[in-house]
This record gives structure tokens, sequence and C-alpha cells, in this order.
């Protein structure tokens, strides 16, 4: 048996991922995620996949977010004609995902043929259609065989809703070899979602590294942190603004609202939550009870919902958006999470330039975003070509990420050091990559690699038992 893995996407870099898997004449890709970043490249990155479409036999799948999904459309494009294999949530969201990707691309494309400039599309919504009649759900734990010889099974990672980890067996009678893949792996102690289950021993291992030079702040010091920048908001009175991505951040700050107001630890406070996106996310998460941890599924018993609780308004519709630019107290949620476009936008206008206002950033600010500029303190920012002045209050909260910090990582992968014979750290900007590398070097990996775009690796098989 002949088998090689290459790298096609998030090496040494956080977006892009894509793996593929060749077994013999058999290849399986694991996810097919786009390229996020500055469009010239990005949009080149997108359209050429690097490997032929029709090529690859079976995806699978680790989650939902579009650097890990949001190319698949463009691969069914290209000529895949095979399944996708995700859990039923991860299935829920990208039809969310996928269209409302599409839908933004068209109109990219709208506003720069106004200004002369072209720009084709990496899919539109037929291609998407087309991508999500291929999705084959299945939950965690029941293996598939994808492929002949080829098995597939998901544990969750504790990411986002329906993230999973992945477990590829390979078996040709004579000689075998099992591939873990973290996809995104999670925390330990998040709210709603369970903790990353454990991955079982592996021959070979494809980890992500988001925070592999990085720790995070508790759960503790992160409720801490909310409730401060919302009493401090109320002591001077005026409105807390906050990005938030529409997956899995829009309900986590949601969550940790309802907490501290149950507890009595603030006082109730209008909560609106401002994006259409987020409010169909928020319906999908709020479907998949069943996969929450213990602690959430127990406020359900007890008749508390983390997401729907008194106080909190979804905004239905664009006059109900804009009448918020007169809200004066109480809390907006609104998307998108780096300010880069979205309802956010409007209601910055309205906030920018009150000192008795709050801006408050709970998520990964990329450079060059309009979200990176607040925290880095800028005087002055351009909202749809406007100057404005920073006059309220910036604050920042680290810890709500969903990515395990180097240690809580390493911690997850320790037990694989024994068996595993080849490790290779993927999803993480090189810094991070390499020296999470380093760190599983330390905790006993034989052989670990950081591949770079495009590398391809022989693998080696153990006999079959
Ligand atoms: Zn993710």
């Amino acid at each position: 048996m002949t088998l090689s893995l290459e790298f096609h996407g998030a090496a040494r870099q956080v977006t892009g991922s894509k793996h593929l898997l060749a077994v013999d004449g058999e290849r399986v890709l694991l996810d097919c995620g786009m390229v996020q970043g500055p469009r010239r490249i990005a949009n080149r990155l997108n359209r050429d996949l690097t490997f032929d479409a029709k090529s690859i036999d079976a995806v699978v799948l680790s989650h939902a977010h579009v650097d890990h999904s949001g190319s698949l459309p463009r691969l069914v494009k290209l000529g895949y004609q095979g399944p996708i294999h995700c859990t039923p949530a991860t299935a829920d969201l990208l039809e969310i995902l996928l269209p409302d990707s599409a839908s933004l691309q068209a109109s990219d494309a709208r506003t720069l043929a106004k200004r002369g400039h072209h720009f084709e599309p990496a899919y539109d919504a037929e291609d998407v259609d087309r991508t999500l009649e291929r999705l084959v759900r299945t939950p965690y734990g029941r293996a598939i065989d994808v492929r002949p010889g080829v098995r597939a099974s998901f544990l969750d990672a504790g990411h986002i809703i329906g993230s999973a980890q992945v477990v590829l067996d390979v078996d040709d009678g004579e000689q075998s070899l099992r591939l873990g893949f973290t996809g995104d792996c999670g925390r330990r102690n998040m709210p709603i979602l369970r903790a990353p289950q454990p991955l079982p021993p592996c021959d070979v291992l494809i980890t992500e590294s988001t925070y592999g030079d990085r720790l995070h702040p508790s759960r503790e010091e992160v409720e801490d942190q909310v409730r401060a920048f919302v009493e401090e908001q109320r002591g001077t009175g005026g409105r807390v603004l906050i990005p938030a991505f529409s997956v899995g951040r829009t309900q986590n700050v949601l969550w940790y609202l309802a907490k501290l107001i149950r507890e009595g630890t603030i006082e109730p406070l209008p909560i609106h939550v401002d994006s259409p996106m987020s409010t169909r996310v928020t319906q999908v998460v709020a479907r998949h009870v069943e996969l929450f941890d213990d602690e959430t599924r127990a406020l359900y018993r007890q008749g508390h919902d983390p997401f729907y609780f008194p106080g909190v308004h979804f905004v239905a519709d664009v006059e109900e958006s804009k009448a918020l630019n007169d809200l004066r107290s109480g809390v907006i949620v609104s998307a998108s999470g780096m300010c880069e476009g979205g309802r956010i936008l409007h209601h910055l206008i309205h906030t920018l330039e009150r000192p008795e206002d709050t801006v408050l950033i709970i998520g990964y600010q990329a450079e060059g975003t309009l979200g990176r500029k607040l925290i880095e303190g800028y005087p002055h920012v351009k909202i749809f070509g406007r100057r404005m002045e920073v006059r309220c209050r910036v604050r920042t909260i680290n810890g709500l990420s969903a990515h395990a910090d180097w240690s809580e990582l390493l911690e997850h992968l320790r037990p694989l050091a024994p068996t595993c014979r080849q490790a290779f750290v993927v999803h993480g900007e090189e810094d991070a990559a390499m020296k999470f590398a380093d760190r599983l070097e330390d905790a006993g990996f034989a052989q670990v690699d950081v591949p770079l775009q495009g590398e391809r690796f022989e693998l080696g098989t153990a006999a079959a038992v």
C-alpha cells in the first residue's frame, strides 16, 4: 500500500485548510477551506485549488467555518462529484454559511464593476446548491466507509456546534494506518459545548496550532471582564456595542450575559442581537441541545434558556436596526466580528464619537481591519468614506477564543506521543506552528513536521492486525 499526504492550505497560515490523503488510487480530501485575507491574493488562491478537483474521491469535513468549508462549492464547480461527509450540525450551518459566501462574492463583484474592476466570484448560488446536495450527515462516533479500505469517524472537537476531529482508518487487509486530525480544537472549560473528546492512539497526526505560542485567560477572568465592562458603561450611561462573529462568539457572549443576569451579578438590561446571520445561526445552535455540555443542558432543565432570555431581542429587519441608532443604553451585538462589513458599521457610526459608549472587542482582529485599528487606539477611522473621531471607550476581552491554547492542545495530544510516528503541524502562523512543533517534540513525538504549502509526505504503514 502506498500512502501520502499533501498540504494544499493552512500550511504555515490559518486559513484555506485542505489536506489530501492518497491511499493507492484513492484520494480523500480533509476540509476544503477558503483562504481569507487581502482580496486580490485570496481570490486568486480560492480560484486555483492547486490539485485536480475531479481526481478527488471523497471529502471529509471537520466543521463549518468557511476557512475549512468555503471552497467546497469551488471544488464542485471544478468537477468534484463525490460525497461530502460531515456531522448533521455542520450541514445545518453550511446551509447558512455557503449561500452567504456566494452572495458576498456576488455583491463584491457588483461593487467592483461600478468602479471599473473585474472580479469573478469563485462560485455562485447554483454551485452552492449543487454542493449542499452532496452533504452526507454522520453523527459523532459512527464509522463510515468513505472509500474501499478507508473508514472515517467524527469525534467532538468542542470548537463550534457540530465541529469534529476526524479519525481515518486505512486498511487493505495486509497493512493499516490510523490518521487523527484535530480539525480546529476547542477548549475544555468553555461554555455551551463539550470538551474535545480524546483522540485514540494514531500512527499519523495532523494538528492545528492557531495558538501554538499563546495562553488564554481563564473562564472566570472572562466572566469578570464582561461584568466589569458592562458595569463601567452603566456607571457613565451610554451603550455597549459588541462586534461578534455569527458562529460561536455571538452565542457565547449571550451565554455569559444570561449567566451574570441570572445570578444577579449584573442588573438585567436590554440586549439587541442585530445580524440576520447571527439570528439564523443562533436558531441552528439552539436546535442542537443534544450537543451541549452538562452545565448548559442543566440550565434548560431548570427553565433557563441561555440565548432567548428576558431582555434579549433579535432584530428582525432594517427598520428595527435603524431604530437602534437612538438607543442610548443596553447592549448591541452585531456582525461582522472584525467590523469589516454588515450592520456593525452603522452602529459604529452612532457610537464611536460618544465618550459615554463602549465598543467591546471579543474576537481576533486581523491586521488592517477596522476592529484592529480600534484596539490599536487609532484616534480617527473611516467608515463608508466618512472620517470619524474615536471618542468612545474601546475595551477588549481575549479569553473568548474557541481554539485551545498551546497548553490545552498539548495536554489533549500528549497521550498520542508513544504511538504517533509522524505528526504534522498546520493551521497556525509560521511562528506559532514552529513553536508548537517544538513542544510536541519535547512531549515525546518522534517526528514532527511543519509542512509548506503544496508539500507532500510519504506515510509509513504497520502490518494490519
Ligand atoms: Zn474553526
